[in-house]
């Protein structure tokens, strides 16, 4: 697709987006695209029930596009420790996780570029979405993944024909040796969520969604869970494609593993690694981020904030979800975490709908016992 361009926000390089990397060659640092960002609600595609419907600020046109139906997941409303809430149920997508979003555009994109195989690395809901959409494109897709996940999480992957390698060491080791094993092969793409613009352009499509079932404009405020950063940098996206006014962004962390959290607080530009501890929320147990600069930006420029989330309050709050019948993965609950600790400390909330994003589903976990 014509006039897209990818952006290092670090060092200012711009390359087209049909002959750029996964990231910026110049520094190293993260992609951000640029492109026919303003959205025209006069194109928008209306008897098109998928995130497609957003054909003209997505970089792969929709008769390109590998497709299992993802998109215009329900809003429906709620309640959190007795305030009013809508939740938007993202656990619903083709593979019980809000990365499809991300997984559709970026598999239907590479396709296009002529891949045949991609590469991936993560230990979860990444793996299964990509190789769900490399099986719906007839494309191979190779997950490396840290040795310590347990085989039921690689399951999913699997069933969908991935491959799978286990890699011992740390999460940025197992990076490294998938990003080793795509630049060996021509025929290969390194098709990472953590690292690839275009992924963040799928993502962004469930705040166009949030819009339009709002009937036309922005909630006040939402509430995510931010481990790479996706769909915190994808919502920023979607603020930049229509009016204002804007939702303030809020991204919650596992206190176990809060890089985003400490860099925040501290006034910081980029986010430094921390060092985890084990939480229930594996989704967001990112220590090193790699866009964290831009989930920064994304926050500040919302006029957003930041919580950090212990795992009392986690498991907590994951009982009250459940007990409205919204039976979601620990990860997922973190917005709803957020949410409820910054009404219990009295934090002035934004008129308006406060929209909590429910992310990966309850049954991906098996029989998780809450103490
Ligand atoms: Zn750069």
């Amino acid at each position: 697709m014509g006039g897209w361009t990818v952006l290092c926000e670090r060092c200012g390089a711009e390359d087209p987006l049909d002959s750029a990397g996964w990231r910026c060659p110049h520094c190293g640092a993260a992609w951000i695209l640029r492109g026919p960002d303003l959205f025209d609600i006069q194109r928008l595609l209306p008897a098109e029930h998928t995130l497609w419907r957003y054909e003209q600020i997505l970089p792969t046109a929709r008769s390109e596009a590998v497709s299992l139906g993802e998109g215009m997941t329900p809003l429906v409303p709620g309640e959190l420790s007795g305030h009013p809430v809508w939740f938007k149920l993202d656990f619903l997508l083709p593979t019980g996780s809000f990365k499809d979003r991300g997984a559709a555009v970026l598999v239907s994109h590479l396709r296009c570029q002529g891949y045949r195989r991609l590469v991936v690395d993560s230990s979860g809901n990444a793996a299964a979405a990509l190789a769900a959409y490399c099986a719906a494109a007839r494309l191979e897709c190779h997950v490396f993944a840290p040795a310590a996940t347990s085989p039921a999480k690689l399951a999913q992957a699997r069933a969908y024909g991935a491959e799978v390698t286990l890699v011992e060491g740390s999460r940025e080791r197992v990076a490294a040796t998938a990003q080793r094993a795509a630049t060996a092969d021509p025929a290969a793409a390194y098709a990472s969520h953590n690292w690839h613009p275009v992924f963040v352009e799928g993502t962004k499509t469930w705040l166009l969604e949030v819009w339009e079932q709002l009937g036309g404009r922005f909630p006040s405020a939402c509430f995510l869970p931010v481990g790479g950063g996706s769909l915190l940098i994808g919502a920023w996206r979607a603020c930049q494609a229509l009016p204002g006014p804007y939702p303030k962004l809020v991204a919650a962390q596992p206190l176990a593993c809060a890089p985003l959290v400490q860099a925040f607080e501290r006034g910081e530009p980029d986010v430094s690694p921390v060092a985890p501890a084990t939480t229930l929320a594996e989704g967001a147990r990112i220590a090193a981020p790699p866009r964290g600069r831009q989930m920064l930006a994304a926050i500040r420029r919302s006029d957003g904030w930041v919580e950090a989330i212990d795992e009392d309050s986690l498991v907590d709050t994951l009982r009250q979800l459940w007990r409205q019948g919204l039976y979601v993965e620990p990860t997922a609950a973190l917005g709803a975490a957020a949410f409820r600790q910054a009404v219990a400390r009295g934090r002035p909330m934004p008129a308006g709908e406060a929209v909590i994003v429910l992310t990966g589903s309850g049954l991906k976990t098996g029989s998780l016992a809450l103490e």
